[in-house]
């Protein structure tokens, strides 16, 4: 039994220096896109007329027209080619976190013996990856009709490495959605044109609305081989056991100290490489948690913004390892330290540049802005139970509902002003806020926001969904989250909201009612029904969870029941009519989340059983053999009640080690015996509730021994990094 490695791994840890990282030449506005074919490599690559025809594909949403796929793929060749790229790939987005690619030469046979390099339209178009593997809920037996994967024009292809990646959507033969991306891109669809109807009222010339997304993601560091001694943190992403360190966050030093220098050097990296790949990092910064960060870049249209996330996600897993580094982007990789999100800023603005959730200067404006936050709140209130399903995992789970992080209730924040013009709209009645003025036009008593509003700085960090100024904030995403699955729910819901207002509204205007007058009637019913969403109170305290349930909001926390409203009939109703997904695809996907919280769940459960035996018990049980020993001398230099004495406080020792290793033995036993149970179970929900219900709080109880073992073995002995090490060392 020997703490070596940790030892080994903990001086070697101090010993490492910053890696060098060269500051490229040009300036980042020069290197910006870099890897990217976008729109100069477009125009310098393809004949003008493929140019432009492109550009309205994905400016307008016109469909592709296949003819020209010839000629695209024959300038993205040549551009890669150019740039030493040998490989292209499909990159999509499996339902399993993370990105899939499979990777092909662009070499072919050329008929003569030798080879030739080809890259065809058909290749960048359409694709069938050998994908049986990937999770599909059962859509796709690998008997029945395969899948395949199609090109996204909206996001621009990039070089990694020598691999040309073309963005795609993965779909089955029948049409169903095998991935988060086409989903996202027909909410976004959706979301367009429900909100460019609504436009109209306010604006004439509005033809487009584009979701803004802006991801903040955070991060652990931790040093790679201290990572490397951590069986659990490997396998699992998350330290299943580990004492509290005597100090942690409490002196918030890490937020506000400066940013460690191998710590610099690896974001100095990352920044130059997203760059190159066109991810518009912004801001860097330490967070709460001792070797916690965190990246923002600025907003991009959504679909693009979700690319980039996950291609930063890969991007830093890469980067980390040179700098030595592992990068942590679990929910909660450390108990009782913040844990990790990922803030997702959200907004639409339509095309003549008017940002629909932003106050404007005029009433007229402000009955705009007001339309959008109380149909924004409707969405929300509507559907607030699958809009933290759309969040939950197993990983998040670990993070909701803690005195840090979003609580598991969906309420939002509007702070005081907005409070209070909601307010006003609810309770005046309809001459006071809307005099007709005959000819004149009318007179709305909307009143004008100061500008201030957009800078707000009244902030509720409690909230899970936030107005921040001319944005929500949706907070509850987890850091290792496709921010696609709470943007696919968001924008559904709110092209639902947009188009079941217009509906009523243009009811009221068809029976002789002015448009003003109409939009105001509607949106005074609506601010009375979603009112129970709007919550500035401590969203972590405990009156509010039964607050809210009395207001009839979802407060249900266990994750694989969050699921379920995936399958709720409203739900269903709402994505098969804003066309988003249909119940065939909604039931498979939901089977694949059961699917992936029991496998998350079983790998800790045999992690942490592995780890009892192999590592907790045997050094418990050598440090108690020490402990006897010296018991036993004392008996022989000492006379027997001296020895006594002298000894009480090793006594106590080894029976508290005797407690604790026999009681991790037995609910190892139980915790292998629960699994079984659960493992019989033939439904993947009801199984994945037995895994909830009867295998996680045995992995709780476990861990609590561990640490109470940890806290008596002698430090020499322990195996494990601790806390400490793995919280302060970089
Ligand atoms: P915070 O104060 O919340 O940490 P940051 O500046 O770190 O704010 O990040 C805010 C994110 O929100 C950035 O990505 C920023 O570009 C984005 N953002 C700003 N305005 C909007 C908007 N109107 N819609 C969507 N995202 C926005
Ligand atoms: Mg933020």
């Amino acid at each position: 039994m020997s703490a070596n490695l940790r030892f080994q791994v903990v001086e070697e840890a101090f010993k490492k220096k910053a890696v060098e990282v060269e500051t490229p030449k040009e300036r980042p506005s020069e290197y910006f896109g870099k890897y990217v074919f976008n729109r100069q490599k477009m125009y310098k690559y393809l004949p003008a007329d493929v140019y432009a025809k492109l550009i309205d594909v994905i400016d307008n949403g016109t469909r592709l027209d296949r003819s020209i796929a010839d000629s695209v793929a024959a300038g993205m060749k040549q551009w890669a080619m150019e740039m030493g790229v040998t490989h292209y790939t499909h990159w999509f987005q499996p339902l399993t976190e993370g990105t899939a690619e499979k990777h092909d030469a662009f070499v072919e046979h050329d008929g003569k013996g030798g080879m030739v390099e080809n890259f065809s339209g058909k290749l960048l178009v359409q694709q069938e990856p050998d994908a049986s593997s990937f999770p599909n809920g059962g859509i796709r037996n690998t008997f029945e009709a395969r899948g395949y994967s199609a090109w996204d024009p909206t996001s621009p292809v990039f070089i990694i490495d020598d691999t040309l990646c073309i963005p795609t959507i993965f779909i089955s033969y029948t049409g169903e959605a095998l991935d988060y991306k086409a989903p996202l891109l027909r909410a976004l669809h959706a979301v367009d044109q429900a909100a460019t109807d609504v436009c109209k009222y306010f604006y004439k010339d509005v033809t487009r609305v584009k979701c803004n997304l802006g991801w903040e993601q955070e991060y652990f560091l931790v040093d790679e081989g201290l990572y490397s001694a951590r069986p659990d943190l490997m396998l699992t992403g998350r330290t299943l056991m580990g004492h509290e360190s005597a100090k942690n966050q409490q002196m918030d030093d890490h937020y506000f100290g400066t940013i460690p220098d191998r710590v610099q050097a690896f974001m100095k990296d990352l920044e130059i490489q997203a760059l190159e790949l066109a991810i518009p990092c912004k801001t860097r910064h330490n967070e709460v948690a001792p070797n916690q960060f965190e990246l923002a870049p600025i907003y991009e249209e959504c679909n693009l913004a979700v690319d980039h996330n996950m291609l930063l996600m890969s991007l830093m897993k890469k980067v980390a390892r040179k700098h030595g580094f592992r990068v942590l982007l679990h929910e909660k990789p450390f108990d009782g330290i913040n844990g990790s999100g990922k803030h997702n800023n959200w907004s639409l603005c339509a095309d003549n540049g008017v940002l629909l959730h932003a106050p404007g200067k005029t009433p007229e404006e402000n009955l705009r802005f007001v339309t959008f936050i109380v149909e924004t709140l409707m969405a929300v209130y509507k559907h607030n139970g699958l809009l933290k399903a759309s969040i939950m995992s197993a990983t998040n789970a670990h993070r909701l509902g803690g005195n840090e992080a979003p609580p598991a209730i969906i309420s939002s924040f509007l702070g005081k002003q907005l409070n209070e013009l909601l307010d006003h709209i609810e309770t005046s009645d309809k001459d006071e806020l809307f005099n007709l003025k005959a000819k004149q036009g009318m007179e709305l008593d909307i009143p004008q926001i100061p500008e201030l509003i957009i800078d707000n700085t009244d902030r509720n960090r409690t909230s899970p969904f936030a107005f921040t100024g001319n944005r929500f904030e949706f907070r509850a995403i987890g850091s290792e989250a496709n921010c696609a699955s709470a943007m696919i729910a968001l924008n559904a819901a709110m092209a639902e909201a947009l188009t079941d207002f217009k509906t009523r509204v243009d009811a009221l205007i068809e029976k002789g009612e002015d448009k003003i007058s109409a939009i105001l009637d509607v949106l005074r019913e609506d601010i009375k029904t979603c009112k129970p969403i709007r919550f500035d109170g401590n969203g972590y305290s405990e009156e509010w969870v039964e607050e809210a349930k009395q207001r009839g909001l979802d407060t249900e926390s266990s994750c694989p029941i969050v699921f379920e409203r995936y399958l709720d009939e409203d739900n269903i109703r709402m994505f098969e009519s804003t066309k988003v997904m249909n119940r065939k695809e909604l039931e498979a996907r939901n089977e694949v989340k059961w699917e992936t919280y029991v496998k998350r769940v079983q790998i800790e459960a045999r992690v942490i059983g592995d780890l009892s035996m192999n590592h907790i018990i045997p050094v418990s049980t050598h440090y108690q053999s020490q402990l006897i020993r010296n018991v036993q001398s004392m008996k022989a230099v000492f006379p027997a009640d001296k020895a006594e004495r002298l000894s009480a406080r090793n006594m106590k020792l080894i029976e508290e080690i005797a407690v604790c290793t026999e009681s991790i033995e037995t609910l190892v036993d139980e915790l292998v015996e629960s699994r079984r149970v659960a493992n019989r179970i033939e439904s993947i929900h009801e199984r994945a509730i037995a895994y909830h219900d009867t295998v996680e709080p045995k992995m709780l109880a476990i861990r609590k021994e561990i640490d109470s073992l940890e806290m008596i073995v002698e430090d020499g002995l322990w195996t494990l990094p601790k806390y400490r090490e793995l919280l302060f060392i970089r």
